[in-house]
Order: structure tokens, then C-alpha cells, then sequence
């Protein structure tokens, strides 16, 4: 199949394309590089099944493909609070240009969705019919509103269209290729510690969060992409632990000396968040193999290896 990967270019996108390219699709990777890099996927530039295209999705592109996977979205709150206006624009102007690519052409339209439509969660864990409870008018309503208008607007085309749809809602998920200036917890504490800086952990570091490891999660996709279900299905590794374990954790891995650092909490910070994964158990037979020590020290080993690098 010929298979567009919008945002092909960052963390997740760039894992997703590996596993689209080995399986011998022909893969073409847009991307405006905010928060991507070439460099995640230099190892496909000679490869002749490989098109990558520097373009922004905020504005329209025809392009014949067969299937798309829509990723293009800055994911950490540092980059997509960075210009909200901007997320925002991503968010609905590039997922109806993607829809309407889709449905041009008749492509089935995967959407990466995520645990903010569920915001400050008052439901635990978190299943797919929980309606979430988002502050609209809060910093991170760019991004929990701009999916959830996602949503809809996929939603929509498929009432509407007929477009064949699948919406994965993505939990925190971490592993190489996260941007070392990333803001994202997992990444934070392991530079830091690495770099020998205190680790920054906001509030009293007792809110709560799931880790999935990134190669888990593209499985995840790929079964979901496959299977017949429009509804949407969480992906997330339901390992709970508080912000303050994973600190401690990441600071008895790489350097016990390393000093933790309490800094305030953002606004809106959800304070638990766990994903119901049923779903995904029993529609797609799919579920977590990398526990969090496994995974932390093959992000450990990518990151030591990305900070000699310069
Ligand atoms: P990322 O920031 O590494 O990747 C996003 C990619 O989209 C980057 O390559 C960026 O340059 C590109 N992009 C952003 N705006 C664009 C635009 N207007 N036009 C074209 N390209 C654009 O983030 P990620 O962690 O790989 O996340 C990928 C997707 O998964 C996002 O949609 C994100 O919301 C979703 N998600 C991720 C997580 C997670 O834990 N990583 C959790 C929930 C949801
Ligand atoms: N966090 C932290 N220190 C950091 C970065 C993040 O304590 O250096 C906290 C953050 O306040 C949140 C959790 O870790 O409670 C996860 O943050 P992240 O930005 O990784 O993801 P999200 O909040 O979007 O789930």
C-alpha cells in the first residue's frame, strides 16, 4: 500500500514509519519539522519507497494514497503551549485538510487521538465511553479541545462521507527519539540526571501517570489500523505510578546523588491519569509487553548515546 504518515518526522511518527517501511509499503512522511527531525529518519532517505515531504498541514496538499495516518501535532505542553493559536490551527484547518485528502481519494483515516479528551480526569482509570472533564478555557485547552474537535471533525466524515475511520486515544508514551528539550516528564528526568542537574518535579510530584513504551504502542496502531472498529480505542500501558516514583526511580538508575527539586504545578495538571484498556484487549488482542524498568533503560541507553552526539 501507499501510506501518508503526517508528522512522519517526530517521536512517535518516525517509529511508526520503521515498522510501515519493513513491512515493504511505500511510505511518504509530511511533516513541517516544529518539533521533528530528518535525522529520525535518515536510515529510509535512499530507500526508493521512501517521500518525505517538508510541508505544513495547516494548508491543503492532494497526494493518492492509500491509507493515512494523521500524527502532525506538537504533543509536549512546552511546544504546543508555545503558540496555541497555532495548535489549535493544526489541530482542526489539519485534520479537515488530512480528511478531506482522505476522503478525496478514499483512504482509511487514522487518527492519533490521546488521554487529554479526558483532561482533569474525574473517572479512574479512564475508558473510552468516559466523556472527560477539560477546562476550555485553560493553557492546555489548545490541545485537549483541538482533539476532541479532531475527533469530531473525523467523526463527522464518517457519518457524512463514509470515510473508514480509527481513532486511538494515546497515553504517555516514552522511548528513543523523544527530544532531549522535549519538556515531557520521561525525557526531563533522564537528561537532567544524566547531565547531573536536580530533577524538576512539579507540585508535590503525587499526581499520577501510565508509561507505554513507544514500541508497544505502534503494535497498537498497527492492530487498530487493520481491524474493523470506527470507535475509539485507548493505547496506553496501565502501570500507574506517581511522578515522584518515576523520579526517584530515574534518579537511583543513573545517579543517586542527583538532587530532586519541587517546582509548582502548571495549571490544569491532570492529577491521575490510567487507561481502561479492554478495548484494545479484546478488539485487537492487543496489550503491554515492555514493563517500565525494561523500557526506561533502553531510553536510558538512546539518551546517554544522543547527549556525546553533537
Ligand atoms: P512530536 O512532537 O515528536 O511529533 C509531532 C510531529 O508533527 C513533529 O514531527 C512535528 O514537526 C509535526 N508537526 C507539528 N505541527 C505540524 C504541522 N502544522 N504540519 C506538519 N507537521 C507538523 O510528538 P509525538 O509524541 O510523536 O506525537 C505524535 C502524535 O501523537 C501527536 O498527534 C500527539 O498529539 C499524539 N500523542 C502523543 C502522545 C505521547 O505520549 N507521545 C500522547 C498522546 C497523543
Ligand atoms: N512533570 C514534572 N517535571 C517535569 C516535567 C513534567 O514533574 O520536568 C510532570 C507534569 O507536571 C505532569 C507529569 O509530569 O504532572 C507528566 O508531564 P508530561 O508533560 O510528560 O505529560 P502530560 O502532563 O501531558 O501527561
Amino acid at each position: 500500500m501507499r501510506i501518508l504518515v503526517t508528522g512522519g518526522a517526530g517521536f512517535l511518527g518516525s517509529h511508526l514509519i520503521d515498522r510501515l517501511m519493513q513491512q515493504d509499503h511505500e511510505v511518504i512522511c509530511l511533516d513541517n519539522f516544529y518539533t521533528g527531525n530528518k535525522r529520525n529518519l535518515l536510515h529510509w532517505f535512499n530507500n526508493p519507497n521512501f517521500e518525505l515531504i517538508r510541508h505544513d498541514i495547516t494548508e491543503p496538499i492532494r497526494l493518492e494514497v492509500d491509507q493515512v495516518y494523521h500524527l502532525a501535532c506538537p504533543a509536549s505542553p512546552v511546544h504546543y503551549q508555545f503558540n496555541p493559536i497555532k495548535t489549535v490551527k493544526t489541530n482542526v484547518l489539519g485534520t479537515i485538510n488530512m480528511l478531506g485528502l482522505a476522503k478525496r481519494v478514499g483512504a482509511r483515516f487514522f487518527l492519533a487521538s490521546t488521554s487529554e479528551v479526558y483532561g482533569d480526569p474525574d473517572v479512574h482509570p479512564q475508558s473510552e465511553d468516559y466523556r472527560g472533564n477539560v477546562n476550555c478555557i485553560g493553557i492546555r485547552a489548545c490541545y485537549d479541545e483541538g482533539k476532541r474537535m479532531a475527533e469530531t471533525l473525523t467523526y463527522d466524515y464518517h457519518r457524512e462521507h463514509g470515510l473508514e475511520v480509527r481513532v486511538v486515544r494515546i497515553f504517555n508514551t516514552y522511548g528513543p527519539r523523544m527530544l532531549p528539550n522535549d519538556g515531557r516528564v520521561v525525557s526531563n528526568f533522564i537528561v537532567q540526571a544524566l547531565q547531573g542537574k536536580p530533577l524538576t518535579v512539579y507540585g508535590d510530584g503525587s499526581q499520577t501517570r501510565s508509561f507505554c513504551y513507544v514500541s508497544d504502542l505502534v503494535e497498537g496502531f498497527l492492530r487498530l489500523m487493520a481491524s474493523d472498529h470506527t470507535e475509539p480505542v485507548n493505547i496506553g500501558n496501565p502501570g500507574e505510578y506517581t511522578i515522584l516514583e518515576l523520579a526517584q526511580t530515574i534518579q537511583q538508575r543513573i545517579n543517586p546523588e542527583a538532587d530532586l527539586v519541587f517546582e509548582p504545578l502548571p495549571q490544569d495538571d491532570p492529577k491521575q491519569r490510567q487507561p481502561d484498556i479492554t478495548r484494545a484487549k479484546n478488539w485487537l488482542g492487543w496489550e503491554p509487553t515492555i514493563p517500565l524498568d525494561e523500557g526506561l533503560t533502553k531510553t536510558i541507553a538512546y539518551f546517554r548515546d544522543r547527549l556525546q552526539t553533537p
